[in-house]
């Protein structure tokens, strides 16, 4: 199966890309929010973080959110041992989904797709860029968040143009129409690769 990642700074229109793809019956594995049901059924993953953060990890069963960004904030040790207990369960959840998928490719949406180098298990990258204060009031639009958490998390992302450079596609998400339009031509372009 050719594996599609899809990836983008926070607020791009990842998710809002993903649908598109969607609609043109491509299924899409949301690696972030896999990981987060994962977290919650996984006995594996509830015992290492148990381990790792001591038993106010869970409440009653599950996951204890707020205490674990608490603990994870400022520390990237800690944060490096989470995703090394994590990363290696979603990717076997992930290989299990794809072999049960029926499509002429599947995507995998990930935020973190080269920083955490699972692009280079991708046959074909898209990333979806939008200019940084679009972003901005995007999110600050959709979550209660503020424009200094917004930075933070933009900070430790990589910056457009590297994940540009290591992309074959790029999709420019301002006007939605526009974003259709480039979703079809890039699908176009990805089957007649399979074919
Ligand atoms: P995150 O990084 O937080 O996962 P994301 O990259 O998946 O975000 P989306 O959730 O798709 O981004 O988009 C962010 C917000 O911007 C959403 O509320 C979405 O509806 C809106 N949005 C995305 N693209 C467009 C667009 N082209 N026109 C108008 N609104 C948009």
């Amino acid at each position: 199966m050719i594996i599609v990642g899809l990836t983008g700074g926070i607020g791009s229109g990842k998710t809002t890309v993903a649908k598109q793809f969607m609609a043109l019956g491509i299924p899409v594995y949301i690696a972030d929010d896999e990981a987060k049901k994962l977290m919650n059924r996984s006995k594996i993953i509830k015992r290492k973080l148990i381990q790792l953060f001591g038993e106010q990890a869970y409440i009653n069963n599950k996951l204890n959110r707020p205490y674990l960004a608490d603990k994870i904030f400022n520390n990237t040790s800690d944060l490096e041992k989470m995703n090394a207990i994590i990363h290696p369960i979603v990717a076997t959840h992930f290989k299990k989904w794809v072999e049960k998928q029926k499509a002429p490719y599947v995507l995998k949406e990930s935020a973190i797709l080269f920083e955490n180098d699972a692009y280079k298990n991708c046959d074909y990258i898209i990333t979806v860029t939008a200019p940084k204060q679009l972003r901005i009031e995007r999110l600050l639009k959709r979550d209660e968040t503020s424009l200094e958490k917004i930075q933070a998390i933009m900070e430790n992302q990589w910056n457009d143009n590297k994940k540009i450079e290591k992309s074959d596609f790029v999709i420019i998400n301002k006007d939605l129409g526009e974003t259709i339009h480039q979703v079809q031509l890039t699908h176009n372009k990805i089957v007649n690769f399979t074919q």
